[in-house]
């Protein structure tokens, strides 16, 4: 078992701050900020696409629950953030789809690197190109 599917299963311990029968959410053990919490399904799925709509729904549902509670506590919280890393090349490190909710504030020191160059705007026909490669992809599934 993974070990996001052994703390589901009470088997390891956790900070846990929402349970019911299809997700659980509880406290990173490495927080960006304190009150960052992480969201899971029960059901083990490495990604959000092996998820049923139906869990995947689930999971945002309880990210809303975290999200107005971080707001409504004394903990500091002026905005927030919520993160999946969906695949090792996306910064997935444990193997069990998982939503990241941290509270942000002002000069809270967290920042995401982009490169200049990455913004840079494409231009309509190539973002019309990407659209479409999107589409025709979307047409060709289930
Ligand atoms: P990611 O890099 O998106 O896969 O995030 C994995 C997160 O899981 C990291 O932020 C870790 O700090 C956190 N983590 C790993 N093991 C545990 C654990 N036993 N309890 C709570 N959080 C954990
Ligand atoms: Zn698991």
């Amino acid at each position: 078992m993974c070990i996001f599917c052994r703390i589901a299963a009470g088997e390891l311990p956790a900070s846990v701050v929402y349970e019911d029968e299809h997700a659980m959410a509880f406290l990173d053990i490495q927080p960006i900020n304190p009150g960052h919490v992480l969201v899971i399904p029960k059901k083990h799925a490495k990604l959000l696409v092996d998820l049923p709509p139906e869990d995947a729904g689930h999971m945002m549902r309880v990210a809303q629950i975290v999200d107005r509670a971080l707001r409504a506590s004394e903990l500091r919280c002026e905005g927030v953030n919520l993160f999946l890393a969906d695949g090792r090349v996306a910064g997935q490190d444990v193997d069990h789809v998982h939503l990241h909710i941290f509270p942000r504030y002002d000069d809270d020191g967290f920042s995401l690197h982009i490169d200049e160059e990455m913004r840079k705007p494409p231009g309509r026909a190539q973002l019309d190109e990407s659209a479409k490669m999107i589409v025709d992809a979307m047409d060709g599934l289930e």
